[in-house]
């Protein structure tokens, strides 16, 4: 089965009601390639007025959620809520969630088994320092996160992948064609051995870290790379170009 080029737009902790209205606008008067799909995750205080707003062939999701159902945990929202707010999606693992609030693999893991197991569908994203990189680690740490994941998570159906190496996100420091599609290929074949044939054939892998207008076409081309994952080009009118970089 060929699998559908995934667009997803990261806008972390940006945005207010005015700029992510001319967001929207931007995104529902663009030419957006059909055989895309693509999903947009606002500031979750953002999501009610985004799926109001924007038009019905991209989806919405949060940035994070809770592996709880309703109930008394302060500050956290419920897989239930943001499906009743119209969200469909949520990134779980980004790396600035791991590095900066603490969320260890298996914390990840349990919220990813949660959300999927509950309606949502889920971009887990791995990836790692440059310090390993460096140290010549890369496969083993996104291993152990998957590893970490498999132990958890049956149903691959609802997951999406997001590779983005943590020395590339927001530092214009873009990896090359050829490192991203080596980590992709990696990740494909761990999925091969370690859950089955169907997973690794079906799971789309997105790359994340610095993609931009200019540089998405050429990584589109990587036989592993299925999209990208976009944090500060997600907010500005280029994210279309991106959205289109196969056409
Ligand atoms: P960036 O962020 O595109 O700004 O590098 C990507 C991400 O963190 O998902």
């Amino acid at each position: 089965m060929a699998r559908k080029f995934f667009v997803g737009g990261n806008f972390k902790m940006n945005g207010t009601v005015a700029s992510i209205k001319e967001i929207v606008k931007n995104l529902n008067d663009a030419q957006l390639d059909p055989n895309a799909e693509v999903v947009i995750a606002p500031p979750a205080l953002y999501l009610p007025l985004v799926r109001e707003s924007l038009r019905k062939d991209v989806e919405v999701a949060a940035q994070n959620v809770y592996n709880k159902p309703n109930g008394a945990f302060t500050g956290e929202i419920s897989v239930s809520q943001l499906l009743d707010s119209g969200a469909t999606w949520t990134i779980l693992g980004h790396s600035e969630r791991r590095t900066i609030l603490g969320e260890t693999d298996e914390v990840v893991a349990a919220k990813t088994k949660f959300a999927t197991e509950n309606g949502l569908g889920v971009i887990w994203c791995c990836g790692e320092s440059l310090d390993e990189r460096e140290q010549g680690i890369t496969v083993d740490v996104v291993s152990k996160q998957l590893a970490a994941l498999k132990a958890q998570v049956s149903d691959w159906t609802r997951i999406v992948i997001a590779y983005e190496p943590i020395w590339a996100i927001g530092t214009g420091k873009v990896a090359t064609n050829q490192q991203a599609q080596e980590v992709h290929a990696a990740i494909r074949a761990w999925l091969r051995k370690e859950v089955s044939e169907t997973v690794a054939d079906e799971t789309r892998i997105l790359y994340g870290g610095s993609v931009n207008e200019k540089n998405c076409r050429d990584l589109a081309k990587e036989t592993d790379i299925d999209g990208f994952l976009v944090g500060g080009a997600s907010l500005k009118p280029a994210f279309v170009d991106i959205i289109n970089s196969t056409q």
